[in-house]
């Protein structure tokens, strides 16, 4: 016998399969995805039974693949019971997938979780009204503090031993169904054996999400040709089926959620402010406001902290080998690229500890709420508004942190534009071209233009990064519709432990998985950088650089030079272009090794950098037209392999990181070319 744990995501239902399994279930994937499911298997009087923790979903319209599996599974099987476990504080929302379930034929024990937060609320559930409303077996348990945990146990024990049916009498569609009379007798005429007719609706609004095994290719055939010719469209039928669901659980829910106490809740208070159209907003900016500075402040000191061990490492490994390739492999290009990946680890790990505190707390989901609005006329949504903050620190735990956003439009959307957002790497670089191009004077007496044209920057990424949202919206297809339904959950002290492990999770994958393509091409640069071609009569391939000017990267620089310079650029910017691929910050390093000048005195760099000339034209290297054409450059390109990286990774495709490297380089080489022509 099969046993099914369903509920919303936050209702409590993993902590209470926990608790009634005592953590003996094994993990496995749903075939064919990567989706987790955990299954316990125990014996009751002599029947084998199987219990399965589903994953949370609000809806069988799913909206992410997690909640495509919870709609692909109710259509393959029929559980032989249901346990729907609901948060009473959340009732409204959580009967939605109750009724559809039920809708489904499906047999369901509901379980009350959380009753001491209902207690500590001052609320009470009537458990018994709601079983006579809804003609379904109830009760109500803490899986926190384990109330009610062993009568539950006992209660499917008993119904498995007993062979019990749980069925609802109720049919919910009835409500609306009326309209799709005409849909309904092609459906019963090309599905004869479909006998429920939900079932059949959500197969004729999903068929595309659902696994060939479970629908023949004729019957998608034939389903797609239904919803043609009734011009059937699945979202407004979606829409149809889940307002009219709300609009009868409003009711009930008046019938057996009740506050016993009189006094507002800490939460209703504290989001009175906090959800304010003004002083929320104000709040959120100066929140911001700090987040950016503790990440800026914050992190640097590990981040120089690890930077100084590579620094020891390097040289201590250097000193320990003898001279040889080998050696400067492991020293410049090994232990290099393991530290470009290293010192990023403080800024995801910090940035990661203000959003999970952020979202564990409750208070992002009234930040999305917030925004929401503004953000869709951009095609994303309130949540995106997070990502794209955390892009100025770095676009890379930014892209990984779209993971919240739901919407599969949105978070593609968001994710393609967060690197436009000028993030710290280019801080160094913004600075010492700013330093050459503009003098240091202040304006109307108290602006300090140089500052001016530094937060300028900033709102031109900003800028340009909803305005290819903005593009994006019209082209991109909105793929898995599904209705934002808000959470406004209550105010709650996060888990700590939760929040070291999602810390501790963000920080591996990016270690790992970017880690490796970052480690990578550093070698590869490296190998550029240091070595040269050989000299074909001396029978060599390659030989050892005598320095960067003859190397493999000036070469490529050289070869760069007939596309860059039309935007300002000499071949040793061109090799700056390469380096700044492994991290932007290089930039700066790179010019300094080309020009031979020493990276801890940016003075002397600056006035290298002034006095440089181009041989062939006689005209200074830096002048205003090349130097502007660099900082626009450098705000709109996509100059960062683990960017690319990341993006490949979280989307799973190579084409969208190359599409988004295309639309931004493209993007910065239009834009430094205009200024280049206009100041020129
Ligand atoms: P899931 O998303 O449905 O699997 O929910 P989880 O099991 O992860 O629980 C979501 C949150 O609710 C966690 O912070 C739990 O600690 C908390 N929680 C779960 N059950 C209870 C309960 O009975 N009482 C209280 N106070 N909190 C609970």
């Amino acid at each position: 016998m099969q046993i099914a744990f369903v509920g919303n995501p936050n209702s409590g239902k993993t902590t209470l399969f926990n608790k009634i399994t005592h953590q003996r279930y094994k993990t496995a994937n749903f075939p064919g995805t990567t989706v987790e499911k955990k299954v316990y298997r125990t014996d009751i009087d002599g029947i084998s039974t199987q219990w399965i923790d589903l994953p949370g979903t609000y809806s069988l319209h799913p909206n992410s693949s997690e909640q495509a599996v919870v709609l692909q599974y109710f259509i393959e099987e029929t559980p032989d019971l249901v346990v729907y476990v609901l948060d009473p504080l959340e009732l409204e929302r959580q009967l939605l997938l109750l009724t559809q379930l039920s809708d489904l034929g499906m047999p369901i024990f509901v379980v009350f979780n959380k009753m001491d937060l209902v207690r500590e609320h001052q609320y009470a559930v009537d458990v018994e009204e709601f079983s006579r409303i809804f003609d379904l077996p109830a009760i109500s348990v803490s899986a926190k503090t384990g109330d009610g945990i062993d009568q539950l146990r006992e209660r499917i024990e008993h119904f498995i031993k007993e062979k019990g049916n749980t069925l609802c009498s109720k049919k919910w569609y009835e409500a609306y169904i009326e309209k799709y009379r005409n849909v309904l007798e092609d459906l019963k005429r090309v599905l004869p054996a479909e006998d429920n007719t939900y079932r059949g609706m959500l197969l004729l609004s999903h068929h595309d999400k659902i696994a060939p095994k479970w629908l023949k290719e004729e019957d998608r055939v034939k389903l797609r040709a239904i919803v043609q010719s009734n011009h059937f469209n699945p979202i407004e039928f979606q829409i149809d089926d889940t307002l009219s669901r709300y609009g009868e659980i409003e009711h009930i829910v008046r019938r057996i959620f009740r506050k016993t106490g009189s006094h507002m809740t800490t939460t209703e208070r504290v989001d009175r402010v906090l959800t304010h159209p003004l002083w929320g907003v104000l709040i959120f900016v100066v929140m911001m406001f700090l987040v950016f500075q503790a990440v800026f402040s914050w992190a640097s000191i590990p981040m120089d902290a690890i930077d100084q061990g590579f620094v020891w490492l390097q040289r201590m490994v250097g000193s320990a080998m003898p001279e040889s390739a080998l050696r400067d492999f492991i020293v410049d290009g090994l232990l290099a690229g393991v530290q470009g990946v290293m010192v990023f680890v403080p800024q995801i790990a910090l940035m990661f500890l203000f959003i999970v505190v952020m979202e564990k707390s409750g208070y992002l989901a009234r930040v999305v709420f917030l925004f929401d609005g503004l953000m869709r006329r951009f095609g994303m949504d309130g949540r995106s508004l997070i990502s794209l903050l955390s892009g100025t620190a770095c676009a890379i735990p930014a892209i990984m942190s779209t993971r919240i956003i739901q919407d599969q439009k949105s978070r593609l959307i968001t994710l393609f534009v967060t690197p436009l957002m000028s993030c710290s790497a280019r801080i160094p670089v913004y600075i010492m071209l700013i330093e050459i191009l503009i003098p240091d004077r202040l304006l109307l007496g108290w602006i300090n233009l140089q500052g001016l044209v530094f937060l300028s920057l900033y709102i031109l990424g900003l800028a340009s990064a909803i305005g290819v949202a903005w593009v994006m919206k019209r082209f991109v297809r909105r793929s898995g519709v599904g209705m934002l339904t808000f959470e406004l959950p209550m105010y709650l002290m996060p888990d700590w432990k939760v929040v070291g492990y999602e810390i501790y999770d963000k920080v591996r994958t990016f270690v790992v998985q970017a880690g490796r393509i970052i480690v990578g091409i550093s070698i590869v640069l490296w190998f550029l950088l240091s070595y040269a071609p050989g000299d074909p009569r001396e029978g060599t391939v390659i030989v050892k650089a005598e320095s960067i000017e003859t190397s493999f990267a000036a070469s490529m620089g050289k070869i760069m030079e007939p596309v860059i310079r039309p935007i300002g650029y000499d071949w040793k910017i061109g090799i700056g272009l390469i380096s700044a691929f492994a991290a932007r910050e290089v930039f700066i390093g790179t010019m300094s090794t080309i020009y031979h000048v020493e990276e801890s005195n940016p003075e002397g760099l600056k006035q290298t950098l002034l006095s440089a000339v181009d041989p062939r034209t006689g005209r200074k290297v830096f002048n205003t037209a090349t130097t502007a054409s660099l900082l626009i450059f450098f705000v709109l390109a996509m100059q960062c392999m683990s960017t690319l990286a990341i993006t490949k990774k979280e989307t799973g495709s190579w084409k969208i990181a190359l599409l988004q490297w295309l639309v931004m380089t493209g993007l910065a080489y239009i834009a430094a070319w205009l200024v280049y022509i206009g100041l020129s």
